[in-house]
């Protein structure tokens, strides 16, 4: 059965690179009906950050992304935070002094600088590896006495492993295929240290095997140490799952990885909720259908030229095959693109329904045109520019505050002699009509243009101007039905008097 896990560690808001992982994680395992884990890899307390784990989990909540098992989900595997799992990983680094795989090391971070310095010097880079390792302070250099002595006595330890010479591993990657690395440029990782606590590398491998991990997939930037994982793999005796190392995501110009601070230079979100003063993309108004879609084609590619999905239909087409290679470069223009086709397929009730608290934010609630009706009307007749609920404000406004001014560069080009006349006279044959709807009044209207040898220029430009505050707007007639003859008349009036 397909295991599939997503790692991260609560170290800070969860970057849409993250959710992309999670997202594909999540794909793979539902198109296999498989299961999706969510393990919070908080060993590493210095860069603990409070609240990130209740992010993450709120993120994906937010994008439908569930997760089957994890913190608050218990199933068979938990505890699914490592630091609820410290008491585990001991046992694993032992049997690996034991097995000869892995050694304690005593060399202080004062003398490893020193090495450092030195090999620098000699224009080397120092590695603590199989060339080095038995000049260093640590359990292959050192007599068995010496580091009993040292252990009792509460030396502080590491535990290394003890990456062999001289080997040529064929790695696998599902997206990237074999990968042959020399064993020679490998340096002895670090497993175990004496505050009790695991590295990410032993609790990564000791709990992907303890979960049942089928398939690790995860971002590009773990793939140097695919070569570790799979000799600990190799060391315990265990079988390794599959890996799958997917794209780093691109930023939208110029080369390198997508980053808080090209979102905020660009005023893109790269977040998907808000964290401390950044907006998000929930808050920015994007609907989540929206920003998984545009994932999910960052990095994958269906083979069609069909851009739309929902997670449903991503389900079925996901496959790992698909994943590419090279960066996904990310298009803040492109992403906008996506939210605006949701935003168009959905129905005006329900659109309106999130416009409302909008409109409500800016006008009483016993405003006359804060009524569902009405509120749905406008939605339909203005939703095709939006691309955010939110901009529907900005295409309605007038029609909930009369203008208090008038486009100048409008006003000079549309206001003539002889238009307050015409307007007065408007004002008179709007008045005599009783059924104020678009039809009526545009038949009624046209006719009195057509009868008095008016032109249509005279008449409907100003007519508009007056009405919204510029040239803008939807049919004049659409128009004047919603706001009623009352306000149209008032409108008319409070621009010519
Ligand atoms: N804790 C790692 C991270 O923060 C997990 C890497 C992995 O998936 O192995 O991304």
């Amino acid at each position: 059965k397909v295991r599939v896990r997503f790692a991260p560690s609560p170290t800070g808001p969860l970057h849409i690179g993250g959710v992309r992982t999670a997202l594909f994680n999540y794909l793979f395992a539902k198109k296999n009906g498989g299961e999706f884990i969510l393990r919070i890899e908080d060993t590493d307390q210095n860069r603990y950050v409070k609240g990130a784990e209740q992010y993450i989990i709120d993120s994906l909540n937010w994008c439908g992304i569930g997760f089957d098992e994890g913190p608050g989900k218990e199933g068979k595997f938990g505890p699914y935070r490592q630091s609820e799992r410290k008491h585990l990983y001991k046992k694993y680094a032992d049997d690996l002094i034991e097995s000869g795989n892995a050694y304690y090391a005593f060399d202080s971070a004062e003398s490893l600088d020193e090495h450092r310095k030195q090999h620098e010097a000699e224009g080397k880079t120092f590695i603590y590896n199989w060339h080095n390792r038995l000049k260093l302070n640590n359990s292959l250099s050192l007599t068995k006495e010496e580091v009993d002595a040292k252990l009792a006595a509460n030396e502080a330890f590491v535990i290394r492993f003890k990456s062999p010479e001289n080997q040529k591993l064929e790695l696998k990657d599902i997206i990237r295929g074999t990968i042959n690395i020399d064993t020679n440029v490998l340096d002895d990782k670090v497993l175990f240290k004496s505050d009790g606590m695991p590295t990410y590398h032993l609790a990564n491998i000791v709990d992907d095997h303890l979960m049942e991990i089928t398939h690790v997939i995860r971002g590009e930037e773990w793939l140097p140490s695919l070569a570790l994982h799979k000799q600990l793999y190799d060391a315990f005796g265990w079988q390794a799952p599959e890996f799958a190392h997917l794209p780093l995501i691109m930023k939208p110009v110029g080369k390198g990885k997508l980053s808080k601070r090209d979102g905020e230079k660009l005023g893109f979100p790269v977040f998907p909720l808000s964290w401390n003063e950044s907006v998000g993309y929930k808050e920015e108004g994007y609907f989540p259908e929206a920003v998984v879609n545009f994932l999910a084609l960052l990095g994958w590619n269906p083979g069609t030229e069909q851009e739309l999905f929902s997670l449903e239909e991503l389900i079925k087409e996901f496959s790992l095959e698909r994943v590419n290679k090279s960066g996904a470069r990310f298009d803040p223009d492109k992403t906008k693109w996506y939210n605006t086709q949701y935003l168009q397929a959905k129905s005006d009730a329900e659109i309106a329904s999130l416009f409302m608290p909008v409109v409500l934010s800016h006008v009483k609630e016993s405003h006359k045109l804060a009524t569902t009706e009405t509120v749905e009307r406008l939605v339909g007749l203005l939703k095709e520019r939006a691309t955010f609920v939110h901009d529907i404000w900005d295409l309605a406004d007038y029609f909930y505050i009369a203008p208090t001014s008038y486009a100048e560069k409008a006003v000079k080009k549309q206001w003539k002699e002889g238009t307050k006349d015409i307007l007065n006279q408007l004002v008179f044959v709007l008045d005599s009509i009783t059924d104020f709807s678009s039809t009526k009044t545009e038949t009624i209207v046209k006719q009195w243009i057509t009868d008095k040898e008016l032109s249509f220029g005279k008449v409907m430009p100003p007519f508009r101007l007056v009405l919204v505050g510029d040239m803008k707007g939807p049919h004049v007639f659409d128009i004047i039905e919603i706001l009623g003859k009352e306000e149209t008349i008032t409108r008319i009036k409070t621009a010519i008097e």
